[in-house]
Formats: C-alpha cells, structure tokens, sequence
C-alpha cells in the first residue's frame, strides 16, 4: 500500500477528550474517529488491526472445533421475555419498538438467540457437542463509555456458545476455550492472565477472565506469588490474614459510650478526631439490595465488596442507598450511621466479628458511639466475606503472600451450566431416551478491546509498538528524498519484493520532509521499518530499524527483503 493513497490523517496534538494512550494513539495515529458517545468509526489502518484479531480468534476457535456462524444484531424482545432478562438487564440494554409497535433490542449478547436456534435444530444426543461462535458487532448502553475502544457502546465482540449433553462434556467444552483463549492471547503478543471472575448479568457459576496488564486497567488483577491462584479483586476469597496471627490483647471491656463528633463524617475525620487508628472504627453502609435496604459493615479501613454482598444476598441488583434513603433508615445523615438500634437487616465482613471496643455511628447528627462490642451492643444477622482483598491478606489456596495488579479484560468464558436451556427448553433426548437440558458456556472477546489492550502494554513517546502478528503492516518504507531517481527506483523495487514475498509493506511515498516521516512510521507502529538514502545507497546499503528494540542494522540491498522475511516469520510462528 501507497501512503499517498491510504486514508490514515495522522494527528501530532494529543487529542483532548482522549484520557488513556491507547485511545489517544488510535485517534493520532488515523486509526479511529468517533462519531458519537461510545460509537466509533475504523478507518483503514484500526480495520486492518481488528482483522488481524479477528483472524487470529477465527484460526484458534476452528482449531478447538467451534464454528463460525453470524448471528442478528437486532433480537426480539420475546427472547429475552422467556429467559426472563428482558426486565432483568437494565438500561444497558438498547431497546426499541418497531413500526408495529413490536418490542425489539440491539443484542449487547447473544444467549438468547442462539439458545432459540439449537433448541429448534437439535433433538438428540448425536448431534451434541456443538460450539457455535459469531464475530459480531454488539451495543451496550454503557453508563460511561470512555477511552476509546476500551469501553465502547458499539463495539466487535466474537461471543461462542457451547451445548454439551453432560458435565463432564461441558467442563471439556470450557477447558478447550479456555486453552484456545490463551493461544489467542499469547498469538496477540500479549501479557496477560487468565483469573477467576464474578459471572455479572451472564449468568452462570464459573468464569474466568482473561486480564491483558496494564496501569490503565479498570480491574484490579489479585494473584499469589506462590502458587497459581489469580482472581479479580471482585471476587478474590479472603481467608486470612497476616494480622491473624497476632494475638490481640485481651482488653478490658468498656462500656458504650455517645461521643459528640461534630461535623466528622468520613472514617479519616473520625478517627483523627478520636485519636484512634480506622481499625477500630466500623464502617455502616446503607444498600439499596434490590427493593429493600440493608445495611453493611466493614472495619474502617477496609473497602466494601458490592458484588459478594451481591452474591451472598443471592440479589440482583447492589447500589449504595441514596442519602436520603440512608437518612430514613438510621435517623441520620451520611456519616453517622450505625448498627446500634437499627430496625433494617445487618450483615457484616468476617473481620467485624473479632472486633472489640469500637467506634460505630449513632445514627444522630454529630454523634458516634465509643467501646462498642458487636456482639453486646449490636444484632448481626450474618458474618460474611464482604470485603476487597489488599495487600497483606493471604492466599486462599496456599497462605502465600498476594499481589496486586491492573488488567484490563479481554476475555470471559462462562461455565453457564441450565440457565438459559431450563427458561428457553433447550433439550434434547438422551441415549437412553429419556429428556434432558443441555448444558452450555459461553465464551466472549472484545476485538476492539484487544486492540486497544494491545497498545497500553506496547508504546512509548513516539507512538504504537505493534506487536508483529496484530500489526496493520509489517514493514514501513521511507524513502527520505522522493525526488531523487536512484531512491526512488531501489524503493520501488524493495515495494516490488517485499510484496511478492507477501509481506504487507506501507510505502511513504509522499513529498514530505524526512521528519514527518520518521515521525508518522513510529506513530503507527509498524514493526519494521526501512530507510531508503542516497548515502547509505552509494555504499550498497538500506537501514533496517525494528520498532520495538529501537535496534539498527545496515543491509546490503539484495538482502534486504530476505531477512526482512526471516525475521517476520520468526515472529508469526505459531
Ligand atoms: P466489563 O466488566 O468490562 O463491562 P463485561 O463483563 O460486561 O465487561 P462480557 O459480557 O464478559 O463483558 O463481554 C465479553 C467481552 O467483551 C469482554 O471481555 C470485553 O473484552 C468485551 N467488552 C465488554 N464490554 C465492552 C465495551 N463496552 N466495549 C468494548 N469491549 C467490551
Ligand atoms: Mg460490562
């Protein structure tokens, strides 16, 4: 390809409303143009990104035996009715009527269509395993689409579906995604790890994610430096921790005591104001738990988990109270609730239990309760794990010490088990003749996540560092003076070359000064790139530059193209 022909306007300002580097490189780079919120158009450079994803996704999905189908972005509300989640998804969910007044949505998933398709075509036992996979484009009504691809509204998604007649197969089913996921992951030249997941509005008991490192990340990667559990903070199991080890002092009890806190809202004013360490302060939190509220305690200086207190509730939905519901349950405003008296259910973090002598709100304006004991002063209803795992706690698994890291997610899979065959009667006849549900996974990627994924872990100042198997082309070609005949005629033959060996070279033919082009090759990130001089060529020679090591090497001109071609395929190896 001819630069002065492809369609990549590169951009040198950092682009305002772009906070991380992925999204600002994408739109600097001509890769990407936002049309609205969350929606975004691919220009040639990002299509050709994505496609490399996609392919490399296609190869190792047919290679674990799925197959590719494509299923419609636009699905009937009736669907969704019958698994019961057109009510349950929220407002993520774009929903729309058609001329006749029919109720229909853009599919942010696709369970309940495909769930309708194998339960139409499949009546037995024979014709099952089956694992079905789209490359598809979804909307997600996010609440705050931001940094670019990452979090899109409209976004590429491949999402595969597998049915199994039995567990054993379905366990199968899922361990063949999750090794054809690494591949995949691995093949994009990516670190990441695969973690152990909450399973959200999906559905299902078993997940794992696939989490690509990076600072930018919006999750919170929790693994142990000694054995191989990793989890999302999420859903990392607290077990123990350092602390449990020393033997508290058997204190004194001391009775309660109200104490006036003027103004002292937060855990910091609180214990500064009191002297005393947010350990000993407990936390009350007011949740909206689906219709009802109840209240949340953890030590104060530990984070509340909204999704193990969603799980432990067995509830659909978990949002702090709004103040003024946490107003009318406790009598007070934020910042002075507390356990002492209250009329709604209390549930605690495990860590409240062996607490003693602490500080909790008196549900009164300016007012905390002092040598508080839960289990004197206060009714619990249960002692749960409610709490983020930090840095201290243990490793579930083995006692080994925990890290902490930010991953951004790539990929899911689901062990989904009856969910959606049991509400959309998706069974089949057994060998023995006898009905029964099929059990399924599902297995998804965001291709344009990946993209952007890809480029949090690779760059630096002067732009992309694509790795090779992803990169929009392989080589880029800069002849520093278009004028003269001599570069002009060695570049168009290397071109020549290069392309019959089927190496995708980016040509800078332009009339541009050498700077911009230099600039404009490291901004796109192309692995390869090859400078065309007068100099360089009197002596025989072309400069070979590797984008990522910044390494250079003189080649003779002949050679040029034979190493380029070597080096590559040392690259794509799979
Ligand atoms: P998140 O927690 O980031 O919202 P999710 O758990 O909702 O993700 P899944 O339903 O598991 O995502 O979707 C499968 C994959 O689709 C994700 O692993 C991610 O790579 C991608 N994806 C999900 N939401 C978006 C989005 N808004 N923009 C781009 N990619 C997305
Ligand atoms: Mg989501």
């Amino acid at each position: 390809m001819r630069l002065s022909r492809l369609h990549a306007p590169t951009l040198r300002e950092v682009p305002s409303d772009a906070e991380v580097v992925s999204h600002q490189l994408m739109l600097r780079a001509g890769m990407i143009r936002r049309v609205a919120a969350g929606v975004y158009s691919y220009l040639p450079l990002g299509l050709r990104v994505i496609r490399k994803i996609e392919n490399i996704i296609r190869e190792e999905m047919n290679r674990a035996g799925a197959q590719e189908l494509l299923l419609p972005a636009v699905q009937p509300a009736e669907l969704w009715k019958e698994s019961g989640r057109w009510e349950e998804y929220g407002k993520e969910l774009l929903r729309f009527t058609d001329r006749n007044d029919r109720e229909f949505c853009i599919g942010p998933t696709h369970e309940e269509v495909i769930t309708a398709l194998v339960r139409d075509e499949i009546r037995s036992y024979r014709q099952l395993p089956v694992n079905l996979y789209q490359i598809q484009t979804k909307f997600r009504d996010e609440i705050r689409p931001r940094f670019g691809l990452m979090r899109g509204r409209e976004f590429i998604m491949k999402d595969a579906y597998s049915f199994d007649a039995d567990q054993e197969g379905a366990n199968r089913s899922y361990e063949a995604m999750r090794e054809a996921y690494s591949r995949i992951f691995t093949r994009c030249g990516l670190d990441f790890r695969a973690v152990e997941a909450d399973t959200g509005a999906i559905g299902g008991r078993f997940s794992h994610e696939f989490m690509v490192l990076a600072d930018t990340g919006e999750d919170v990667v929790v693994s142990c430096s000694q054995c191989d559990y990793a989890a999302n903070l999420e859903k990392a199991e607290i077990q123990g921790t350092e602390e449990d080890s020393v033997e508290a002092p058997e204190a004194a009890p001391r009775p309660l005591e109200k104490v006036s806190t003027p103004g002292m809202k937060t855990v910091e004013q609180v214990t500064n104001f009191l002297g005393i360490t947010p350990d000993r302060l407990v936390k009350t939190l007011i949740y909206q738990v689906d219709d009802s509220p109840v209240a949340v305690l953890v030590r104060g200086d530990h984070d509340a988990n909204e999704v193990k207190i969603r799980n432990s509730l067995d509830a659909a939905q978990v949002e702090l109270a709004d103040p003024k519901v946490t107003e009318r349950v406790t009598g007070a405003p934020v910042g002075f609730a507390g356990p002492v008296g209250l009329k709604i259910p209390v549930i605690a973090d495990t860590a409240v239990a062996r607490m003693s002598d602490c500080v909790v709100g008196a549900n009164e304006t300016d007012f905390h309760w002092t040598g508080a004991d839960p289990e004197r002063d206060f009714h619990v209803t249960r002692y749960l794990d409610l709490r983020n795992a930090r840095q201290g706690d243990l490793c579930p698994r083995c006692g080994g010490e925990l890290q902490f890291h930010r991953g951004i997610e790539v990929g899911h899979v689901f062990k989904l088990g009856t969910k959606y065959s049991k509400s959309m009667g998706g069974v089949f006849l057994d060998a023995d003749g006898a009905e029964k549900l099929m059990i399924m996974g599902c297995y998804g990627i965001g291709v344009g996540r990946t993209a952007a994924a890809a480029i949090e872990q690779n760059h630096d100042e002067g732009g992309i560092i694509w790795p090779v198997p992803i990169a929009p082309f392989h080589v880029y070609l800069l002849p520093i003076h278009p004028k003269d005949t001599e570069v002009v005629q060695a570049s168009e033959n290397l071109y020549r070359d290069l392309t019959a060996l089927g190496i995708e070279t980016l040509l800078d033919d332009r009339d541009e000064r050498p700077g911009v082009k230099f600039k404009d090759a490291d901004l796109t990130g192309v692995p390869i790139r090859v400078t065309v001089g007068p100099k360089n060529l009197k002596a025989g020679v072309l400069e070979v530059r590797f984008r990522k090591t910044g390494d250079t090497e003189l080649v003779p001109v002949s050679e040029t193209a034979a190493l380029i071609s070597d080096r590559l395929s040392e690259a794509l190896k799979v």
